[in-house]
């Protein structure tokens, strides 16, 4: 006979759930529908939302056709999990309806992330903060720079700690969303043609052009995009020690995002334990044979789910100083994947 706990794993593994999918129609929607059905998500029902000019498009989800509806306050009476990829003030608007509905909500947006009765989730780094989801209904996903760079360095955190983080981005225009992407192929296409671009998404031309103004500009001089970096970081690590100065770039890419990450250490660490420590990483391929040229490239992160980390090098200007360049395709890791793998969490261990 089936031992009582037996069975109740056997039906926790075998539940199946409503899931309704904000911003559907979007970069990452699009991305997240693809990663649920790749990751064989255990989905009953799904509902595809976006606004009022998307509704009645149809997207495909396992083999069939789903109708777009437009996201309203009421579209969340029998969900179960309710991802968000609409923008912050969607978020803002809905995610507390939804939440109040009974739908445990994973959201994509910088709404929700720095509220500390939200918790912020980066599943190989803290898996155990998604039980903090009571509260308000609602796990934020961070930002996809702070992912990536994240994943690469916790490892290290943990084993000899970090003192300061020193990062500077190299980020690709589909992190702008679909009307960035067209902009920069459309700016090519008119610069290759002798024609004049045209610039509506960012303020300069972005082909051909590295832009460092990623979200606003704050009184201290920094962007939102650098703060979001250095406050995540600290939540995510529960660390509040760190020092953390980040310079956010916008680069003429269109998919994954590069950074340069140098950091200094509490204990000494070499360059080869560090390695060996990356390439146990889940989550993390070691792509660092100097050699043979072989380095990550942003051409290579695009298409899958692992964060590539070279250049793995002791930086010579300081006692405990390492150097590394992470690279990730941000609609995966950065935000679709990343959103999966909480919603995985949720679904086996609390749900
Ligand atoms: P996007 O391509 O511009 O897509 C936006 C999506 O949101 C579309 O489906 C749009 O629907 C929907 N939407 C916008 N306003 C809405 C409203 N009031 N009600 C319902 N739906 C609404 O943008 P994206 O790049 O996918 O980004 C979406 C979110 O994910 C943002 O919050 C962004 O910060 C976050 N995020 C993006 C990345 C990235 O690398 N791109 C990474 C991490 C997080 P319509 O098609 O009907 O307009």
């Amino acid at each position: 006979m089936q031992s009582h706990e037996a069975k109740e794993k056997g039906e926790k593994m075998s539940k199946k759930f409503n899931v309704a999918v904000a911003g559907a129609t979007g970069a990452v929607g699009n991305r997240m529908l693809a990663c649920l059905e790749e990751r064989d998500f255990p989905v009953d029902n799904i509902k595809l939302l976006a606004t009022a000019k998307s509704a009645g498009r149809k997207l495909s989800f396992k083999g069939q056709e789903i109708t777009v509806e437009e996201l309203t306050e009421s579209s969340f009476d029998w969900v179960d999990i309710g991802i968000f990829s609409a923008g912050g003030a969607t978020s803002e608007k809905f995610a507390p309806a939804a939440a109040s509905a009974g739908c445990v909500v994973v959201d994509n947006s910088a709404a929700w992330r720095m509220d500390p009765d939200v918790p912020l989730v980066v599943p190989e780094v803290n898996p155990h903060a998604v039980a903090g989801y009571t509260k308000k209904g609602i796990i934020a996903n961070p930002n996809c720079s702070t992912i990536q760079m994240i994943v690469a360095l916790a490892p290290i955190h943990q084993k000899v700690g970090i003192k300061r983080i020193v990062v500077s981005t190299y980020q690709a225009v589909s992190g702008t969303g679909k009307k960035a992407i067209d902009e920069l192929e459309n700016q090519i296409k008119a610069i290759v043609n002798n024609e004049a671009p045209q610039n509506t998404v960012y303020p300069y031309r972005i082909a051909f052009n590295c832009l460092p103004h990623i979200d606003v500009f704050l009184d201290n001089g920094y962007s939102k995009e650098e703060v979001k970096m250095v406050n995540e970081t600290r939540k995510i690590l529960e660390d509040d020690s760190i020092g953390i100065t980040a310079t956010t770039v916008r680069v003429p890419v269109f998919y994954s995002h590069s950074e340069s990450v140098n950091i200094e250490t509490k204990q000494p660490i070499s360059a080869e334990a560090a390695r060996a420590l990356l390439e146990k990483e889940p989550g993390v391929e070691v792509v660092d044979d100097l050699e043979n040229n072989i380095y990550p490239l942003a051409i290579d992160a695009a298409g899958i789910d692992e964060i590539l980390v070279g250049r793995i090098r002791e930086d010579e200007s300081v006692p405990n100083g390492i150097n590394m360049w992470v690279v990730a395709d941000n609609i995966r890791k950065g935000a679709a994947t990343n959103a999966t793998q909480i919603a995985e969490v949720l679904a086996k261990e609390y749900l």
